[in-house]
């Protein structure tokens, strides 16, 4: 299981620059084996400083960390839920992913046509922002009418869905996003069959030049990171030790790239969750909220059914105790079984029938 995040943007912004320096930074595909190869997919390993510390005290042979997969998402115009650009192909692309890392552009280079003029990351928010609403009010609309005969011969799911389809249209028309609604958690749960696109996360990524001149004036964009793509496009071109030499020079502790990762990662709401022994410690992930059963499941399919109960330490103890016979001297292995709410920083062991 990978969480995806689609990069979209308009024309020009500098969505393939990041996407390449992404790609260029892929994952060792044998590593996971769900990976499969597609050029508009690039999958990034999200760092993890708390890896290098559990690898350390189990003499790992590998590390590896967990992945989200980015999705190069091209042809958001102006008038693309009317067809324009690429048009619905380009919507239904977006409609798979999980979250959504916008790329508004405030870098300023005259020989780079703006689509609309010039650059201006507040109008360039607004106009997806805008065909992101219309797509879903179209979306939308048509369930609507769907409904609308059903829920006035009398069926009350019907009527139920009619009256939510009712406020997010209005909404929508308005230019208020899905997501903004008030709705219960029924109807949430009737919306999320939609897969509309304003009720998905999303956040900026802010395409500055080399010296972030505009640091201090953006636009409040929020959730945002702020990069330059250039810098991430010439930073993997560069064998590891002369990027971090760069990185140095330029004073940045954080790759772009880096921060757009662990950002997107934030934003899927997701935890991360460890195995750790000799042969590897690898970093897994779930949703918040998941529990033991769904966890093991990530690590192999069958699992969840097999389950029998979790064997579980807090990352911090198994370092401080230097590994399992350790933390166990000092009782603070946990056996949860199959209602445990799993928590970020889990080094688990998995107990499983046949
Ligand atoms: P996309 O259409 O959004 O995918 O944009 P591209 O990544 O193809 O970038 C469009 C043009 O802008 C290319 O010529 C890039 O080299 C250039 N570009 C992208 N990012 C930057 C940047 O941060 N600074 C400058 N000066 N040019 C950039």
């Amino acid at each position: 299981m990978s969480f995806k995040v689609g990069i979209v943007g308009l024309p020009n912004v500098g969505k393939s620059t990041l996407f390449k320096a992404l790609t260029k930074k892929q994952v060792l595909i044998a590593n996971y084996p769900f990976a499969t190869i597609d050029p508009n997919v690039g999958i990034a390993e999200v760092p993890d400083e708390r890896l290098n510390q559990l690898a350390q005290v189990s003499q790992s042979e590998k590390i590896i960390p967990t992945t989200i997969e980015f999705y190069d998402i091209a042809g958001l115009v102006r008038g693309a839920y009317k067809g324009e650009g690429l048009g619905n192909q380009f919507l239904s692309h977006i409609r798979d992913v999980d979250a959504i890392a916008h790329v508004v552009r405030a870098f300023v280079d005259d020989n780079i046509i703006h689509v609309h003029g010039s650059p201006d990351p507040k109008n360039d928010a607004e106009v997806i922002g805008i065909e992101l609403c219309m797509a879903d009010l179209k979306t939308v609309e048509r369930r609507f009418n769907e409904v609308e005969g059903k829920a006035k011969s009398g069926d009350k799911n019907a009527a139920a869905l009619r009256d939510i389809l009712g406020k997010v249209k209005d909404a929508l028309g308005r230019g208020t996003w899905a997501g903004e609604v008030e709705a219960t958690d029924e109807e949430q749960v009737l919306l999320r069959e939609l897969n509309l696109l304003t009720l998905k996360p999303m956040m900026y990524v802010i395409n500055d030049d080399e010296n972030f001149s505009h640091r201090d004036t953006l636009p409040a964009l929020e959730p945002h990171v702020l990069v330059s793509a250039k810098i991430e496009s010439e930073l993997s071109e560069l064998p590891d030790a002369e990027a971090r030499e760069m990185m140095q020079s330029l004073g940045i502790k954080q790759s772009g790239l880096e921060k757009l990762i662990v950002a997107s990662y934030q934003l899927l709401d997701l935890i991360t969750f460890f195995t750790s022994g000799p042969k590897e410690t690898r970093a897994w992930t779930v949703r918040k909220g998941a529990k033991a059963p769904e966890a093991a499941g990530v690590i192999h399919s069958d699992f969840e059914k097999t389950f029998i109960r979790a064997e579980i330490i807090h990352w911090k103890d198994f370092v401080e105790c230097k590994g399992e016979a350790g933390v166990k001297e000092k009782g603070l292995l946990r056996v949860e079984g199959k209602d445990y709410e799993m928590r970020d920083g889990d080094v688990c062991h998995f107990r499983v029938g046949v």
